[in-house]
This record gives C-alpha cells, sequence and structure tokens, in this order.
C-alpha cells in the first residue's frame, strides 16, 4: 500500500528545507470553523462578506481552492482531520458509531510524543471528549451542561466564538511553554444562524454569512493576542472548516444528507512558521481533510505512527512548489440518510475535475464546466463513470482492509446530545455501501428529510402544533418512518400530552424495537402519567439487556428520587462516577439526591463540583440554595435562590425557598414581596404556606 507512506518519505526529505537543525519547534495552532463554505470567504472570492482577518491570514499562507472534507458531518470529518485517517480506519463513521479507540494515534498525541503541551477549546457539544478526539490533549475544555435529557436547551450545549476565544486567550496568557499545540473548534456558523450585534443587523438578509463575518471577528482577536505574544508570524496556523453548508442547492439545506459542493467543498488555508520559505500562495489541486494531519507533521518534523500510519498525503512538497506529488482523489461518504431514515447511503470520488457519486442512481459531474452540479453525465459519459465507480470500489478495499476495529456501543446520551443541537441521529450502525440494494434512493427522499428538519427546528422552537402537522404529513407518506414516530412522542411529551407522547413511542418501539431514547421517553411518559412503578421497570429492562449503559441509569436515579428512595439514587450516582468521575450529570443529579435525603455537606459538595463542571441551572442552584440554608448559610441561600430564579422567573418552589429564606434573617418586607409575587402566581403553594407570612 504504497499510498499510505508517501507522507513519511516525504517529511525527512522535506523537514531540512524548513528548519535548520536544532532550531525550535514551532508552535501549531489548528482552528477548525464548523459549518463554513469556502466560498463566504473573501479569499475565496466571496464580496458580500467580510473576512478581513481569514483573507490577511490567506495572504501570509497557502489557500487550497479545491479542499475536500471526507465526510460532511462534524465527528467524521473532525476525525478525519485529527488522525490524517479515513472514517471507516478510524471508526469514526457517523454520529452513531463509536468513537475513536484508545490508542489510536491522533495529531495531538504525535505531537505530544514529540514535547508539545496540548490543549483544545471546542465549542459544541459534538464534539464532547466521548467521541475519543481528546486522546493526546493535556486539556481538553468541553464543558457543556445538558441539565435535562429532554427538550435540551441548545444553547447550553454550544458557545459562541467570542466565549471560546475568552477561553483561549486566557489560556494562552496561562501558558509560558513552547512549543504547544492548540486546537479551536468554532461552530458560530452552524445551523440555527443567529450573529450577535451589530453583525446580526448588518447581515439581517444574509444571517449565515452574518455567523461567518462574526467569526472572523473574534478571529481577529484571537490572532491580535499571537502578534502581541509575539507568536503569530512564528506559528503554523491551519484554518479548515469541518463541511460547508447547503442553503437550498439540490433541496438540500444544512448538511449530511448529500455529497454535493456546497457541503463536501471546504476552505484550508495553512499559513507555515515564517522560518518555512513557502512561495505558492494559491494551490489548485484537489486536496483533502485527511492530508491536513500529515502537512501539520512535515512543518513540525515530527514523525507518524509506525503502526497506524496517515492515509493522506503531505502537501509540504507542493507548497514548496516541488513537482511530483501524486494528487489527492478525495473520497467523501455519509451513512446519515441510511442510519437515521433507512435510505440509502452515499459515497464520492473526486479525481481530476469529475466528481462520482455512488448512490441507487450513480450520478457523475464536471466540476469544472458545471460548478453547481446541475447536469448529471452519468448515462452520457458512462465508461468514465464506470472507471471512478471502479476506483472508488478499489479505493474502499482497501480502506477496509486497513480498518482498525473499534469497540461496540454509542453511547445514546451522546446522540441525545446531538438531537439537541438539531441533529436527527438515531443510534442504528451501518457500514457504508454495504447491501444497498432496495433502498430508496435520498435525492428521491429529499422532501420528506427537509420536513422532519423542518418539523424539529419548529419544536425546538416551541411551534409544536405546526412540528406535529409537518411530522404527521411525513408519515402519511411514509408510514413506517422511525423518526417521525420518535419525534412525534417527542412533540406530545414536551406539550404535556402523556398518554399521546405513550402511544407513539409505542409505536417507534414496535418499528424499531429496544431503541433506547424511545425506551428512556417512554419512561418519562410514563413516570409523568404518575405510571412510575412502570417507568422503573421499562428502565431496568434496558439495564437488563446491557447493564452499563449510561443514561437509563442516570434516569433511573431520578426516578428513585421523586420516589423518595433516596439511598438508591445515590448508590447508582455514585457508582456512575465511579467509572466516569467527571460525569457531569451524575454529578449534579447525586447532589440532588443526597439534599434530598437530608444529607446537606455532602450534596452541597457534589453540587459545587457540578458547577464547577459547567452546570447552570435552575433546579441546582435552587438545591444549593437548600443544603446552604440547613447548614445555618442563611446568606449564601439566598444568593442561591436568586440565581434559581433569575434563571426561571417562574420557579415557584424557589420562590417560596426564598420568601422562607428571607424570613429566616428578619428581611420581613423582602420576604413578603416575594411572597405575594408567588401568591400572584401560584395559588395553591400560597394558600399552604400564608399563615407563616401573615403578620
Ligand atoms: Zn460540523
Amino acid at each position: 500500500m504504497r499510498w499510505l507512506r508517501i507522507a513519511s518519505i516525504t517529511v525527512t526529505a522535506l523537514s531540512l528545507a524548513i528548519l535548520a537543525v536544532g532550531q525550535a519547534k514551532p508552535n501549531v495552532v489548528l482552528i477548525t470553523i464548523d459549518t463554513l463554505r469556502a466560498d463566504y470567504l473573501g479569499c475565496y472570492g466571496n464580496r458580500r462578506v467580510e473576512t478581513p482577518n481569514l483573507d490577511a491570514l490567506a495572504a501570509a499562507g497557502t489557500l487550497f481552492e479545491r479542499a475536500y472534507c471526507q465526510a460532511p458531518m462534524t465527528p467524521p470529518s473532525h476525525a478525519a482531520i485529527l488522525t490524517g485517517t479515513y472514517p471507516s480506519t478510524n471508526g469514526v463513521l457517523d454520529f452513531t458509531s463509536n468513537g475513536l479507540r484508545p490508542g489510536f494515534p491522533t495529531l495531538a498525541s504525535l505531537l505530544k510524543k514529540a514535547g508539545y503541551q496540548t490543549a483544545a477549546f471546542v465549542s459544541s457539544y459534538v464534539l464532547e471528549s466521548g467521541w475519543g478526539l481528546d486522546q493526546g490533549f493535556d486539556l481538553y475544555y468541553d464543558h457543556f451542561d445538558l441539565t435535562s435529557f429532554q427538550g435540551v436547551n441548545p444553547g447550553s450545549v454550544q458557545r459562541k466564538a467570542g466565549e471560546t476565544i475568552d477561553l483561549v486567550v486566557d489560556w494562552l496568557g496561562r501558558q509560558a511553554q513552547s512549543p504547544y499545540f492548540l486546537w479551536v473548534h468554532l461552530y458560530d456558523p452552524h445551523h440555527d444562524y443567529n450573529p450577535p450585534e451589530p453583525f446580526h443587523s448588518k447581515y439581517s438578509s444574509d444571517l449565515y454569512g452574518g455567523e461567518v463575518a462574526y467569526t472572523d471577528h473574534e478571529l481577529g482577536r484571537f490572532f491580535g493576542t499571537l502578534k502581541r505574544r509575539g507568536e503569530y508570524d512564528s506559528s503554523l496556523i491551519v484554518v479548515v472548516s469541518d463541511h460547508g453548508e447547503a442553503l437550498g442547492e439540490h433541496s438540500e439545506y444544512e448538511h449530511g444528507f448529500f455529497l454535493y459542493q456546497p457541503t463536501l467543498k471546504i476552505p484550508l488555508i495553512i499559513k507555515p512558521p515564517k522560518t518555512a520559505d513557502v512561495s505558492l500562495r494559491r494551490f489548485k489541486d484537489n486536496v483533502a481533510s485527511v492530508d491536513i494531519a500529515p502537512t501539520i507533521l512535515q512543518l513540525a518534523q515530527v514523525s507518524g505512527d509506525r503502526q497506524i500510519p496517515m492515509q493522506g498525503r503531505g502537501l509540504l512538497g507542493p507548497m514548496l512548489g516541488r513537482p511530483g506529488a501524486a494528487a489527492s482523489m478525495p473520497y467523501a461518504e455519509t451513512l446519515y440518510p441510511r442510519s437515521t431514515f433507512g435510505w440509502s447511503d452515499l459515497t464520492a470520488w473526486v479525481e481530476g475535475r469529475f466528481k462520482y457519486i455512488e448512490a441507487p442512481r450513480p450520478e457523475l459531474y464536471d466540476l469544472e464546466a458545471d460548478p453547481q452540479e446541475k447536469a448529471n453525465l452519468y448515462d452520457r459519459q458512462r465508461a468514465l463513470a464506470d472507471g471512478l465507480r471502479q476506483k472508488l470500489g478499489q479505493f474502499r478495499q482497501r480502506i477496509t482492509a486497513s480498518t482498525a476495529a473499534a469497540p461496540s456501543g454509542a453511547d445514546p446520551a451522546k446522540v441525545e446530545g446531538l438531537r439537541a443541537l438539531g441533529y436527527l441521529a438515531v443510534a442504528v450502525e451501518v457500514k457504508p455501501g454495504l447491501g444497498r440494494t432496495g433502498l430508496a434512493d435520498p435525492k428521491d427522499k429529499v422532501h420528506l428529510f427537509n420536513k422532519v428538519l423542518l418539523a424539529m427546528q419548529a419544536s425546538d422552537a416551541g411551534a409544536m402544533a405546526k412540528s406535529s402537522a409537518l411530522l404527521e404529513e411525513v408519515i402519511r407518506e411514509e408510514p413506517d418512518l422511525f423518526i417521525a414516530h420518535y419525534s412525534l412522542g417527542v412533540n406530545e411529551l414536551k406539550s404535556g400530552r402523556y398518554l399521546k407522547a405513550l402511544q407513539q413511542f409505542e409505536k417507534a418501539d414496535s418499528l424499531k424495537p429496544s431503541f433506547e431514547l424511545t425506551e428512556i421517553n417512554r419512561a418519562t411518559a410514563l413516570s409523568r402519567l404518575g405510571r412510575v412503578d412502570e417507568a422503573v421497570s421499562v428502565l431496568r429492562g434496558l439495564l437488563k439487556e446491557n447493564p452499563a449503559r449510561l443514561e437509563p441509569r442516570r434516569q433511573l436515579g431520578l426516578l428513585y428520587t421523586w420516589q423518595g428512595k433516596y439511598e438508591q439514587a445515590v448508590s447508582i450516582y455514585k457508582e456512575i462516577l465511579g467509572e466516569r468521575p467527571a460525569d457531569v450529570l451524575a454529578t449534579k443529579y447525586l447532589g440532588i439526591a443526597l439534599v434530598y435525603a437530608g444529607r446537606y455537606e455532602e450534596g452541597l459538595a457534589e453540587l459545587h463540583q457540578a458547577l464547577r463542571l459547567g452546570v447552570n441551572d435552575a433546579l441546582t442552584y435552587n438545591s444549593l440554595g437548600k443544603a446552604q440554608a440547613n447548614l445555618g448559610k442563611a446568606q449564601e441561600a439566598i444568593a442561591s435562590y436568586r440565581r434559581a430564579l433569575s434563571i426561571k422567573e417562574d420557579y415557584h418552589q424557589a420562590r417560596l425557598n426564598l420568601s422562607f429564606a428571607l424570613l429566616k434573617v428578619g428581611q420581613k418586607v423582602e420576604a413578603r414581596t416575594e411572597f405575594d409575587r408567588l401568591c400572584r402566581e401560584n395559588a395553591a403553594l400560597c394558600q399552604q404556606y400564608r399563615s407563616y407570612f401573615l403578620k
């Protein structure tokens, strides 16, 4: 497999051209901007969106005009960027697949071995450490608050660029040691498009563009910090996106469903350290995400792993203008239409100006003559198409042969977090290209996909009736579409119609038995109907199949807490924390269960730990207040209750607690004011406790 070795051969030959022997290794900064289309950057020819900072970076480095991602989805694409290997090799294929297996060589682990300090700051839960992409990082900042299983607020599982850059700048301020490898992931261009002011007003007719401009602005702040530290010129800085974004092309919105240029083509800018004499400013040949890691290793003069070599090619030779390097032939795949909807997956092969897409109805495009991929040449240029298909097939065989087996068991909690971000992820494992016979072509199903997508967005925005109407339409056309029934159930659950929710989850269960999220939501519906014992037995049923399942255990602990079986809840959470000491939800729920059990000191400690891990919700602050009040820390309790109410204004229990806490410290007027407000909002609680507040 000669192609696997290209990177390691060129490293030694070319590295002498960049760094004199003994010269210090450069800092390496990798910036991945999620969902960024290449054609939205000024340096790629955009004239409407202002991106001066990325344009300046491109002017000081090499811009790759034809760069492709390996999969138009966040986890597999990032895995390819960070390992230099294809999805089938590293095992990160889809939302539903496993993470990178422990010990798989990554850019971070190789650089760390070579003496680099390593740190990563990710801006979305979609890249939480459960994917194994944290391997090799001394610091992997991925703290997000998934406070409740239902209706997770997407705002709590992503960070704006400004917030992430603050964290990065803060880290740099404490970073005296060089060299370092810093990976910064920014998420703003991802749907939904809602840039902060002044970008929102300025780009009101193109909010996606506004997100791009905002991201560039924040990068300017980051680059400014590097310049003040004297590290901008001397660092290797790479900017890339994990995939683009469809804005209606081929009827696609967002990304992941098709393999057309708007999502497959990505911006790639490599600014070498100033010691490297790279003269080529614009690179016109095809390159791919897997080429990035080998190129960084070349520029940092670090060798790759012998057992699992990177599969991309180092681009340093071409950057130095050296002829003779083999061309990249970008391969891409998406399993999403299949894993979540049951339709066919897609694979693509780009060679020179032509792109072949393997699908039930195959496609061939001439990207130079027809960059918008409007004319499918498959029937007219059959010989060419067949040739590319054959190469694609041979390539897949090679890749599969080098596949490193990954442990099984995708974490459904991870999948649910992704759903909170608007991904229609369902955990069904599939392999690309296997047994496609009889599966529908995604081209024929995109209208249904769009309806489900719109339904999800409506549901997130609280428009349940609209969302459910769309899902009913989908079900009329495709009655057995699991995801439609499941999503309808979630809508009913969020609307408080628990019996209807239960019916949908039962239907979903009949289409895809024992799917964990269905079962967990079924348990929630049951518990809301007061059928807590049945809910407990649904979760126990899941755990009987696989006792290690995380989310059913977390939920079972909650049910025990609400049932008053505090010690059982405590023991479940302690068990989880024994396995996953930094589990945010288990920490928080343990704290709450301990407070309910009257073990205030211990509860307080756990809740403080949960806050340190990034939890920031009303329930936690209310429980914290309760612990503090019972430990005689009245002022702290008052502050906690107020914090809970600032997060959730209509949190009646917290307002009642606040009223009592104020009464206790003698602030009678304030206590009465809070209690009066409670009376206006909740007659039952008012009636029950009013005697305490009557003078
Ligand atoms: Zn992404």
